[in-house]
């Protein structure tokens, strides 16, 4: 079972992933925390990268592609791998940022980027994949100050993102749960809670 928890700057997805694990655990499941990018050595590498203030002069094409070998090394020696021994993964970010950033946000063809992905991570869907909504302003306050390259995007830039994001759970209703995330911390986990309990095994 494979959950990614989405969404813009300051939407408490790092929180969410990090409580549906320690519920998971609770329950007796083997779960593996992980986020994107930079969680695997090359990984790190390619996020700082991405995320130094520095490179103000990285190509739009140039950032797809480094996403998605950031997400092809995770897919490939994180989340598979944990896959196969039965574990569920519980992701911080993955292929719906991209779209969301670097499609809508940078305004690139979403149908191309999503392309690249499918071929970086062989593939590989969420079975559930957990919109936390904020509007930008909300989100972008909640963080201690501006950290990176892309917090310091124009306000325009994270409205984007955040509508790429809705037209995106808006077409695969299935698989998404979009929850408001200026609800209460606890009321947003026990909805996380409901949704993954019906996609467990027994
Ligand atoms: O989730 P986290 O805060 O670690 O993400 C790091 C940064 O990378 C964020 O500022 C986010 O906007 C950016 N990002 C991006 N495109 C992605 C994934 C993350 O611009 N595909
Ligand atoms: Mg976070």
């Amino acid at each position: 079972v494979f959950v990614a928890f989405e969404g813009g700057e300051g939407a408490g997805k790092t929180t969410q992933a990090r409580l549906a694990a320690i519920w998971l655990r609770d329950h007796g499941y083997d779960v593996v925390t992980t986020h994107e990018p930079g969680a695997t050595k090359i990984g790190m590498r390619l996020r700082a990268m991405l995320l130094d203030k520095q490179n103000t002069g990285l190509s739009a094409r140039a950032e797809t592609l480094l996403y998605a070998a950031d997400r092809a090394d995770h897919v490939a020696n994180v989340i598979r791998p944990a896959l196969e021994r039965g574990a569920i993964v519980v992701s911080d970010r993955y292929v719906d940022s991209s779209l969301a950033y670097q499609g809508y946000g940078r305004r690139q063809p979403v149908n191309e980027i999503a392309g690249v992905n499918a071929w970086a991570t062989e593939g590989l869907v969420p079975d559930l994949t957990v919109l936390l909504e904020v509007p930008p302003d909300t989100g972008l306050g909640r963080l201690a100050s501006p950290a990176d390259r892309m917090e310091s995007e124009p306000r325009e830039f994270h409205e984007r993102v955040r509508e790429g994001f809705r037209a995106l759970a808006d077409a695969d209703p299935d698989r998404y749960l979009v929850v408001d995330a200026s609800l209460p911390q606890s009321e947003i986990s026990r909805m996380v809670q409901d949704r993954i309990r019906e996609i467990l095994p027994d």
